[in-house]
């Protein structure tokens, strides 16, 4: 057995049988012979900070994707098209860009994580999502054994979701990303949390480092620290209601902000819920809690089990339930 859920950034969990590092594409397509060879389970890994796994651990291979290399695969005046290998580290992406001058991820910065599942979850903060700025993505088909691209319409991006998340799809494996940035500067600073920012500093036209470098203050403000406990960052997506669902809602519980998404619905952010709905900020349960500063964030200590993280979500879920009818969607996978 190789170490598996102590290497996550919950730092929870069981081991998996064994646990291959892939830096190269022969070297996956070695590894998924021999998975298929055996009848092995499977598990594609990146960073692990979207993942709970299981006390039981994963009794299959887990492939840590390694796969590096940033390459400028097209370049005019006013934009570019940038390759970049599934295994990179995703802030340190955003961070070459940002030296760059090259605009539209910045808003990105500090999520934890790889380049490769970037587009799987369809990452997104602060006013912008991965889907934005994805041109297309190479995958490895490991059913077929063949390499092909997938332009951004085929990638089927959702909210926190995408072709690659969806039922009978995980056999596909990202080994590079291709994203088109601008050299043009497009602030995206309408944000809540960004614009108060700025404005409290009296900063009028921000430059992309200072949108970095405000985007690394509000986060560290905002999330835990990772050296010091287990989180996965946003446990649920926030919940996505009709307009008609939201007038109920908005009767029972005034004051309940609502943000268009797709002409007659809205989304609800589920931290509101959770703190004025169902006064569960802070809460706390046997080593795992409800982060003080973000409620949606799930913070465990680093001799929890698995099994208590599980428990405190399914009470939470059950509690939203009681209170809205609303039946909240995990953002984090459950493995093992
Ligand atoms: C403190 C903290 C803050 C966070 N903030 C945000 C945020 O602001 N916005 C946001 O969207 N997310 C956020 N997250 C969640 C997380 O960082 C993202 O979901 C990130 O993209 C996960 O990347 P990972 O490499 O760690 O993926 P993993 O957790 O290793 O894997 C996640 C899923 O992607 C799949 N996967 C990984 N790599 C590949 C690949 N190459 N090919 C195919 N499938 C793959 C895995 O099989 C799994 O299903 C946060 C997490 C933490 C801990």
């Amino acid at each position: 057995m190789e170490r598996f859920g102590q290497d996550t950034t919950f730092r929870i969990g069981g081991d998996a049988s064994r646990v291959a590092f892939i830096d190269s594409l022969p070297t996956l397509k070695h590894e998924f012979s021999r998975v298929k060879e055996n009848g092995e389970p499977f598990f594609v890994l990146g960073g692990g900070s979207n993942l709970l796994v299981l006390d039981s651990g994963f009794a299959g291979a887990v492939f840590k994707m390694g796969i590096r290399g940033t390459e400028i695969i097209h370049e005019d005046s006013s934009s570019v098209v940038v390759k970049v290998g599934a295994g990179e580290v995703w802030d340190e992406f955003v961070a070459w860009t940002v030296e760059r001058e090259f605009w539209g991820i910045e808003n990105l910065s500090c999520i934890p994580g790889t380049v490769g599942a970037a587009p799987v979850q369809n990452i997104g903060a602060y006013g912008v999502e991965a889907k934005d700025v994805i041109e297309s993505v190479e995958v490895f088909n490991a059913k077929t054994g063949e390499v092909s691209k997938m332009t951004h319409d085929e990638c089927s991006f959702g909210y926190r979701d995408s072709f690659f998340k969806r039922q009978g799809n995980k056999h596909f494996v990202v080994i590079s990303v291709a994203f088109k940035l601008t050299k043009i500067p497009q602030p995206n600073v309408g944000y809540k949390d960004v614009a108060s920012f700025f404005t409290e500093r009296e900063i009028k036209n921000p430059g992309i480092i200072d949108i970095r470098s405000a985007i690394v203050v509000i986060r560290s403000a905002k999330f835990p620290n990772l050296n010091k406990e287990g989180t996965a960052g946003s446990f649920w997506k926030n919940p996505v209601v009709s307009n008609s669902e939201y007038e109920r809602l908005v009767t029972l519980y005034p004051g309940l902000p609502a943000f268009p998404t797709s002409p007659g619905y809205v989304k609800v952010p589920l931290a509101w819920i959770l703190d004025n709905v169902c006064g569960l900020k802070g809460y706390t349960q046997d080593g795992v809690r409800l982060f003080e500063k973000q409620p949606l964030v799930l913070v465990a200590q680093f001799n929890a089990r698995a099994e208590d993280v599980v428990g405190l979500a399914k009470k939470v879920e059950l509690a939203v339930f009681s209170k809205t009818q609303i039946q909240i969607e995990r953002e984090v996978e459950y493995v093992g």
